[in-house]
């Protein structure tokens, strides 16, 4: 064959590559890890076969990066607050795992800083991979609490800004003021506008990772029990253009299909590991666009991919120092304890009668639906399960408030966007998710007795809802307040160790009677 001189040779390239098609690339995605190590059973998606955990990830990274160089893997945020290794190791557990994940860069949710600001910069500081927020400050200064607000990366001869925010609503609304005194965040539309100029004249694709919306709902029941959606991204794409791809956590609400808003593609999954997002994306440099995608997703099955062995033997170093702690037994249950959203649970009602067993003059006790965050089995509970369940370390506060502001307090969780309160024993509600938002309690009793407006009564709560967590500021107008310093946790785990075995109380304290509405 005649050899081409190196200026054919070039004039071929060049043809060439003028032909090639517009460039690819894999964007592996996930949110709200939420410290799942272990595969788990999802009640709403499969009965019996276990989905997710950190090392069906770390394995799933590794296998597309080598079937396809040009795959990148983000992740938007919220890898603390799940499973005990997160309490016990203040995240730090979960960022030496993460460090293995196979991330090229990931934002930080809003629990992160549930052990604090200061531990949050601490644990920060131990990630291997680029953590990024743009819009998180030292009260009070110009100083980025941690600052990372974006990286650039080139994969495939494509340049991506990737920029990590955090919005400000999702932030205030759902961390505990006293575990941000030292922090403040600020809108997310001015640093985005500010990061896209900065970054455009320098990259071809902007892909922001942020924690935004209305918080994730914690439930057995899932999606069935109450419908999340992606409003607040949406309307963050209309506000600021330029964002080719917003990958998004928090609402803990997945999207098999991408949300395509002015121009911006948002992907999300459905937290908990369970699955591995993956967009395949075809970019025009000449268009300086992305001209096509395909978005898969679907549940991660433990039993359809090999542990990666390198995780596991992060996640069992983890376990294994945590082991005295957390293998202590507490009961034995006899039935499941599961949650719920939308109505009270056997979780929420143990919960809440725990707090008032520990103060029983009190008149009632009232919890947050989003604070439990695991189901546990029947059988025997051991400390480690119960600290999943509730990872925060919250305390119980003694309110004297009226009868109207804790009214008001149950109407904002009848409103659904941060679930319904979870009650002690005595409290009786009912509530009607057709009428508008503010009056849908439909009946109220304590103790049997409909609630007096007027009337002053004795409410523990906790700190986080005390101080306003989860948009509860009707508590707020209490007339007196009181930490006792008491940890909810340690409530719990006093009140659970006095059964042998404990029978789970599903009494309906809290009810749905929406009509037509499906259970
Ligand atoms: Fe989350």
């Amino acid at each position: 064959m005649k050899k081409l001189s190196f200026a054919a040779l070039f004039a071929v390239l060049l043809t060439a590559a003028a032909l090639v098609p517009a460039q690819k690339l894999n964007v592996l995605y996930t949110n709200d890890l939420h410290s799942h190590f272990d595969p788990q059973i999802v009640p709403w998606a499969d009965k019996t076969r276990p989905i997710g955990g950190f090392a069906n990830i770390a394995a799933l990274v590794k296998r597309e990066k080598a079937a396809n160089p040009n795959t990148v893997y983000f992740d938007a945020g919220d890898f603390f607050a799940g499973p005990y290794v997160s309490s016990l190791t203040k995240g730090e557990a979960i960022i030496d795992a993460a460090n293995y994940l196979g991330l090229d860069a990931a934002c930080v949710g809003n629990h992160e800083y549930d052990y604090g600001w200061e531990n949050a910069y601490k644990q920060f500081q131990l990630a291997k991979f680029p953590l990024l927020n743009g819009n998180i400050f030292v009260k009070g200064t110009d100083n980025l609490h941690w600052n990372k607000p974006y990286i650039i990366k080139e994969v495939n001869g494509i340049r991506l800004g990737i920029i990590g925010l955090h919005e400000k609503f999702a932030f205030e609304d759902t961390v505990a003021p006293v575990m941000v005194k030292g922090v403040e965040v600020r809108d997310e539309k001015v640093y985005l506008r500010k990061y896209i100029k900065e970054l455009q004249p320098k990259t071809d694709l902007i892909v922001l990772l942020i924690h935004i919306g209305i918080p994730g709902t914690q439930s057995t029941g899932g999606e069935k029990d109450v419908i999340r959606n992606h409003q607040h991204d949406i309307d963050l794409a209309n506000a600021v253009p330029g964002v080719d791809l917003m990958i998004t956590g928090h609402p803990h609400s997945g999207t098999p299909t991408p949300i395509v808003a002015n121009g911006t593609i948002i992907v999300s999954t459905d937290a908990y590991t369970i699955e591995l997002g993956k967009l395949e994306i075809t970019y025009d440099k000449k268009l300086d666009k992305i001209t096509d995608y395909k978005n898969h997703f679907k549940y991660l099955y433990d039993d359809e991919v090999e542990d990666d062995p390198e995780m596991v033997r992060v996640i069992n170093k983890w376990k294994d120092k945590l082991r005295s702690i957390t293998e202590e037994k507490l009961t034995t249950l006899t039935a499941p304890l599961t949650r719920s959203y939308s109505e009270s649970s056997g979780m929420g009602n143990m919960t809440a009668d725990s707090m008032l067993a520990a103060y029983p003059e009190y008149d009632l006790a009232v919890t947050n639906s989003g604070g439990l965050r695991q189901d546990l089995e029947k059988g025997v509970v051991t400390v480690g399960q119960l600290i999943s369940v509730f990872p925060f370390p919250n305390t119980i506060v003694q309110l004297e408030i009226k009868g109207r502001h804790i009214r008001e307090a149950f109407e904002h969780g009848a409103g659904l966007t941060n679930g319904i309160v979870q009650v002690s024993k005595g409290v009786q509600f009912t509530y009607d998710e057709s009428r508008p938002v503010g009056s849908r309690i439909t009946k109220f009793s304590i103790k049997g007795v409909p609630l007096d407006d007027e009337k002053t009564y004795k409410v523990l709560t906790s700190n986080y809802l005390a101080d306003g967590g989860d948009g509860y500021f009707a508590f707020g107008k209490a007339s007196s307040y009181k930490l006792t310093g008491v940890d909810i946790l340690d409530a719990m785990i006093k009140y659970l160790k006095q059964f042998r075995s404990f029978e789970p109380d599903t009494e309906k304290r809290a009810q749905n009677v929406t009509p037509g509405k499906k259970k």
